[in-house]
């Protein structure tokens, strides 16, 4: 190995990789079972599947039948029709809700977009990059669509068509769009629609799970994006979009310079992240993402259980992983990086944590809880003194 640092810079390298061993994170849904070192010396390689996945570019450097590969699986995992399917590896699920909106646009030029106030924030800015008129939807308390408010909001537009973006595995608290209740609503109006349903960490668990959560092509989404950093693990953040080959046909056209078609968001992409896509699910497999997923629900439930009887406001949505827990003190949030909103924060059981991580959590907010108690008995006290 030819080293072409310095030794102050060598030295930054060595403190990021002793920083990124910490595994005191339990806020945000990246999976820790990772390994990659069969796939370590791709680095010493350009790889670039620019363009559409199914049609290979001049270049050689690419890994095109991988990507396909990984689309047919995920294709089959959400149930598009086998002649009938399209997909590409994306930069994350940011990208492949833009795409799916972006679609939905091109079907249907004067659509409302319609999403909730649990949406992730990059939901907004896809609907304000397409500049499409959009309306914001409440949720129940779980973060599940109101859907009286969907009727609503779809009424007040009844000549348009709706685009609309289902939550399945909403940021804060993972809720779950019903897409078949969504459909039966537009229906109901009579209103062309198109739905895009934003998978990003829950898509692969629900896949494999019974009783079966309305939310995948059959069911009737026209797309579905998923990231692949979440629950799959890839260390480098990428995604994948799922749709139906008809659709799609409406998108892209031919590029003589890079002898492909242009029907994705980003030209050029990372075949890396295709790689590892691709050697994840060669490792894990069907049975593998199911055994992961299982183990995260049931590590969830472990949290939620211990949690309460430590006497700590804590509830989940049925088939999560995110358990929502009362705000811990600001001091206790930076340590384990808990994300907060509202007065809520949340513990995300990906796969690669275990009880250790949770009982070693619980362990710390004991001792935060002490203190507060004592707080309690002085003001107490001076209630009963005044
Ligand atoms: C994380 C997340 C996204 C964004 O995905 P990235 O891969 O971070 O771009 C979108 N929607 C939901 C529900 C998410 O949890």
């Amino acid at each position: 190995m030819t080293n072409y640092l310095n030794s102050v810079d060598s030295q930054r390298l060595r403190q990021l990789k002793d920083d990124l061993r910490t595994d005191m994170r339990l806020g945000y849904p990246m999976a820790l079972d990772i390994d990659y070192s069969e796939v370590n010396d791709l680095f010493r390689h350009h790889i670039n599947n620019i363009g559409d996945p199914y049609i290979d570019p001049i270049f050689d450097c690419h890994a095109k039948d991988m990507e396909r590969e990984v689309i047919s699986f995920y294709a089959d995992l959400f149930r598009a029709p086998v002649d009938d399917r399209w997909g590409y590896v994306t930069s994350g699920g940011t990208e492949g809700d833009l795409f799916g909106l972006y679609l939905g646009r091109t079907l249907y030029p004067d659509a409302i977009a319609y999403h909730t106030t649990a949406s992730h924030y990059g939901v907004m800015k896809a609907v304000d990059i397409l500049n499409m008129p959009s309306e914001l939807v409440a949720t129940a308390p779980s973060g599940e669509m109101d859907y009286d408010d969907l009727r609503q909001a779809v009424g007040r537009h009844p000549n348009k068509a709706a685009v609309v973006l289902a939550n399945i595995g909403s940021t804060m608290t993972e809720a779950k769009d019903n897409v078949v209740r969504i459909k039966e609503i537009l229906q109901e109006h009579g209103v062309s629609h198109y739905i895009h349903s934003d998978a990003a960490l829950a898509g692969v668990p629900l896949s494999l799970m019974r009783p079966h959560h309305p939310f995948d092509i059959a069911d009737g989404a026209d797309s579905i994006s998923i990231s692949g950093h979440k629950f799959i693990g890839s260390p480098v953040p990428c995604g994948i979009v799922i749709t139906r080959s008809s659709v799609r046909e409406r998108l892209g056209k031919s590029i003589s310079y890079i002898g492909t078609q242009d029907t994705t968001i980003t030209g050029s992409r990372a075949g890396h992240a295709v790689v590892m896509m691709w050697y994840a699910m060669k490792r894990w497999g069907r049975e593998g993402f199911k055994k992961r997923a299982k183990q995260s629900f049931e590590l969830a439930e472990y949290a939620e259980a211990q949690l309460r009887a430590a006497g700590w406001d804590a509830w989940r949505n049925p088939q999560s992983m995110t358990v929502v827990i009362k705000d811990p003190p600001a001091s206790l949030r930076k340590k384990w990086q808990l994300a907060s909103q509202d007065g809520w924060s949340h513990i995300v059981c990906v796969p690669g944590m275990t009880r250790r991580h949770i009982d070693a959590f619980l362990a710390d907010l004991k001792t935060v809880q002490e203190p507060q108690e004592t707080v309690q008995l002085m003001v107490n006290t001076e209630v009963i003194a005044a």
